[in-house]
């Protein structure tokens, strides 16, 4: 129990109290405790992707949000951390991966195939050769097709050798599924992992877009990566464009597609569904045809 083991009161109990590395215990005991559970213990959030030029709705990306009974809300930016660093984020992720299959699954709207859905995963789920069988078992048994499924990897985790990754990725490929390389920029590996694996998206980091209205170095650097996306066939999605200027600037710059909060902000999927049903200007093609 985790409360017993912290030993605290349960309404006394304030996490953020905590000094660090005792927090992360807490967290890994409580998702430990969580993931034996049958019921997904947290949320599916969506956020909408855009095409820049015209605003047209292309997909979104799954967030998830875990409201702790005890704890309150814990961002994922916390506890997926902690989920990576104790061994736990091959669990959580399947059970991610699983509700959200589920859930799309259960959508009637014919649209929803035309959209791309963007999952992240922890690059540890490639040190198992089996995982992508797994991925395809789990599309077939909810009947969605992979050309609607994106898989978003991080890479600021140092992976030494990568041809089992290119292995399982180029499987990957060849079933369907896109494959974007998450926030680029940030790792260290970030043009070797462009130069041995084949993403399908790069996701430009939104440190780059935070300074990209006012800062030249910036747009210089933004300017670089989406030629030499373009150069490799890979397409560029800004994250965290949170200003009119921001989105401008990005597209005159050559980036064809973002996200952030000045476009929509990540919400429980089912509000997702009503904007989606909202949507005049879904596109009219299959997702795959649009890659
Ligand atoms: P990410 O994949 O880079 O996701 C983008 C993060 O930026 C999300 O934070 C999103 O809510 C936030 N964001 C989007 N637009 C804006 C904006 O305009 N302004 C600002 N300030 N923030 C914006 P979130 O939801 O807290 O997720 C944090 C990270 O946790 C994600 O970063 C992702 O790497 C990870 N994550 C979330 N869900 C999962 C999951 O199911 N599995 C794994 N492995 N990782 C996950
Ligand atoms: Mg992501
Ligand atoms: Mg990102
Ligand atoms: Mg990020």
């Amino acid at each position: 129990q985790v409360l017993a083991s912290a030993g605290a009161e349960p309404q006394l109990f304030k996490l953020d109290l905590l000094k660090t590395a005792e927090r992360r215990r807490v967290l890994a005991e409580a998702l430990a405790e969580a993931l034996e559970q049958d019921t997904p213990f947290f949320e599916l959030y969506l956020q909408p992707q855009y095409r820049l030029a015209n605003r047209q709705l292309m997909g979104a990306e799954t967030l998830i949000r875990w409201q702790h009974a005890t704890f309150g809300t814990l961002s994922p930016g916390e506890f997926i951390p902690v989920a990576e660093a104790s061994h736990q984020i091959v669990p959580l992720d399947e059970k991610v991966f699983d509700a959200m299959l589920d859930w799309l699954a259960r959508q009637a709207l014919p649209h929803t195939q035309r959209l791309v859905w963007a999952i992240n995963l922890s690059i540890r789920h490639f040190d198992d050769h089996r995982f992508g069988d797994w991925l395809l078992a789990r599309c077939e048994h909810y009947g969605v097709p992979p050309q609607c499924i994106e898989l978003e990897v991080t890479e600021h985790v140092a992976t030494q050798d990568l041809s089992q990754v290119r292995e399982i990725m180029r499987s990957l490929r060849l079933q369907g599924f896109g494959l974007v390389l998450d926030d680029f920029g940030t790792g260290y590996t970030s043009l070797r992992f462009l130069k041995e694996l084949p993403f399908t998206k790069v996701k430009l980091d939104k440190v780059y877009v935070d300074a990209i209205a006012e800062d030249e170095r910036s747009q210089l650097l933004v300017k670089g990566i989406a030629d030499l996306a373009r150069g490799l066939g890979l397409t560029v999605v800004a994250e965290g464009i949170e200003t009119q200027e921001q989105m401008d600037v990005l597209r005159g710059l050559g980036c064809p597609m973002g996200q952030g909060y000045l476009l929509g902000r990540p919400r429980p999927v089912d509000s997702f569904l009503w904007r989606l049903s909202q949507h005049q200007d879904v596109p009219s093609t299959h997702a795959a045809h649009m890659r």
